[in-house]
């Protein structure tokens, strides 16, 4: 992530809301896509959170998305590692 973005998504993060931290002008709009990604030679498919504004199109996961996309990631690999 570039620092300017990150700048960006701290002071939209202390504003505690849903504008978009790249055009501060539209309104993210959550949705759910899904996301393949690698573990251990097989391709595991997950739920993916993000959002995207209204106004300039911009797709921004925002930190409590990208937890809970990791936190999803993590689940699919441990129940991987159980059926091996
Ligand atoms: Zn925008």
């Amino acid at each position: 992530m570039d620092a300017i973005l990150a700048t960006f998504l701290m002071k939209w993060l202390q504003n505690q809301n849903l504008i978009c931290p790249i055009c501060e002008e539209g309104q993210l709009i959550p949705n759910v896509c899904t996301e393949q990604t690698r573990y251990k030679e097989k391709t595991l498919t997950v739920d993916y959170e993000s959002s995207t504004c209204s106004t300039c199109g911009s797709e921004i996961v925002t930190p409590i998305q990208a937890q809970s996309n990791q936190a999803r990631i993590l689940d699919e690999q441990n129940q991987r590692n159980q059926n091996n």
